[in-house]
Order: structure tokens, then C-alpha cells, then sequence
């Protein structure tokens, strides 16, 4: 099956789950509790719209999130789990540009740059 066949799933590539999470300042897009110091696992990337309500895969329907967060919104759209200034801020932040996020996700899956060095690249952006 090419990649262009393969149906609608959860799989990102590594490089852009990271610029999502550099988009997002490594913060959970909920709660803003800072995710650099977790662990992989913990991390997650919530689907403003859930893939079971029409959700897809593009940048600006994901958005960096904790996994406390992640678990108590399940499959609810985001427009009813969050309130008036928080679905302003995120509809804001997920709707970025992503042409540089991209480049250091890539940088860092490369492991060219660190994490901290990273970080510090967003804060320019
Ligand atoms: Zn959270």
C-alpha cells in the first residue's frame, strides 16, 4: 500500500509531531503545563476534532497536550470542552505557519540540534 492509499489513521511522522509540540512552546494546549521534562510518553497530540467526528491529521487539528488533559477530553470536539479565551488562544496557535516548526522538528529527529537549543529557536519565532 503507498502512502497516498493508507486510510485516514493516528500515525504522524516523528519530525512533525515535534514541530506541533515546538508550535505549541512544549506546553500542554489545555492545562499550559510545561512537557519538555516529560517523558515521551506522556505527550500527546489530542485532535481538536476526534478522527471518530470527522478529525484528521493536519497540523491544525492537533495540538500538543498532557495526558491527564488528553484522557478527560476523549473524543469530545474542543469548541465544547474548552471555554471562550482558551478556544481563542488555540484556534490562534494551531493555525500558525508551520514552515519553520517543520525545519526544527526535523533538526532535532536529526539530532542536530538539542531540545534546550530548540526551545530557544521557538522563542525567536
Ligand atoms: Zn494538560
Amino acid at each position: 500500500m503507498t502512502k497516498r492509499q493508507q486510510p485516514k489513521g493516528r500515525w504522524i511522522r516523528v519530525e512533525r509531531r515535534y514541530a506541533i509540540y515546538f508550535r505549541d512552546g512544549f506546553k500542554c494546549g489545555f492545562c499550559r503545563k510545561t512537557l519538555h521534562e516529560d517523558k515521551p510518553h506522556d505527550i500527546v497530540l489530542d485532535h481538536l476534532h476526534p478522527l471518530s467526528k470527522e478529525g484528521g491529521n493536519d497540523s491544525a487539528n492537533l495540538l500538543t497536550s498532557c495526558r491527564p488533559c488528553n484522557g478527560r477530553k476523549k473524543d469530545i470536539l474542543f469548541e465544547e470542552y474548552v471555554g471562550i479565551a482558551d478556544y481563542q488562544r488555540i484556534t490562534k496557535q494551531v493555525q500558525k505557519d508551520m514552515t519553520e516548526f517543520l525545519k526544527l522538528g526535523k533538526l532535532y529527529t536529526l539530532k542536530k540540534f538539542s531540545l534546550e537549543e530548540c526551545l530557544r529557536l521557538v522563542d525567536l519565532l
